[in-house]
């Protein structure tokens, strides 16, 4: 079996803003991880998702059960892949260990997948890092309780219109509330982590 290539931490970062910019679908490998269809965000829908039938919604967003999870959300699968909406097909979490990424050192994972984000392994990479992890305090210094997906993309110099998921429910959260959301992210991210090195051993 061949080694897969390892990732680069500049490149992916890149891809992921590139991507984001465009409105192409994301490469993320997701396997069965459907965390971010039961996070607590709502889908905007353009109005061509709007008009159809297939998606359903309340006139904006996508409906959700009663659990919090994307309505279209079945047995683990997404009902209507190939009709997703556009803030499905660009959704990135690898934004998150970017956004997580403290310049030099910590290597990021994904809050739920496996597609990971190298840590930076030659002078190219530390310097795009430590370029990200700056924007990023500033981001962060800007926009307390930003949402570290959101933040992550930002900081890889995608602009805020092109931050597609809608996270008005993070924002009505009250201060606490979003703190231990994105301190509960952090943690999911270092358990996953953890796994992950323990997989490589
Ligand atoms: S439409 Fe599909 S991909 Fe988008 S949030 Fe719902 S289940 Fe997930
Ligand atoms: S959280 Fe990441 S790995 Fe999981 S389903 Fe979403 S994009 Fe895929």
């Amino acid at each position: 079996m061949s080694t897969p290539k390892p990732l680069k931490f500049a490149a992916v970062a890149r891809r992921i803003a590139r991507d984001r910019a465009s409105g192409a679908s994301a490469v993320v490998d997701c396997g069965a991880c459907t965390m971010c269809c039961r996070e607590p965000q709502r889908v905007e829908l353009t109005p061509a998702e709007l008009a159809n039938p297939v998606l359903r919604h309340d006139g904006k967003h996508l409906l959700r059960q009663p659990d919090g999870a994307c309505t279209h959300l079945v047995d683990g699968r997404c009902e209507v892949y190939d009709q997703r909406p556009r803030s499905c097909r660009a959704f990135d979490c690898r934004a998150l260990a970017v956004a997580m990424c403290k310049a030099l050192s910590a290597p990021g994972v994904t809050r739920a997948g496996y597609s990971r984000v190298a840590r930076p392994c030659d002078a190219e990479d530390v310097a795009y890092a430590t370029a990200v992890h700056k924007n990023l305090l500033r981001i962060v210094g800007q926009a307390p309780g930003v949402d570290a997906v959101d933040a992550g993309c930002a900081a890889v110099n995608v602009p805020e219109s092109e931050v597609v998921l809608e996270r008005r429910e993070l924002l009505t959260m009250s201060p606490e509330a979003r703190g231990e959301w994105i301190a509960q992210q952090a943690r999911i991210a270092a358990d996953l982590w953890r796994e992950v090195s323990d997989e490589r051993r």
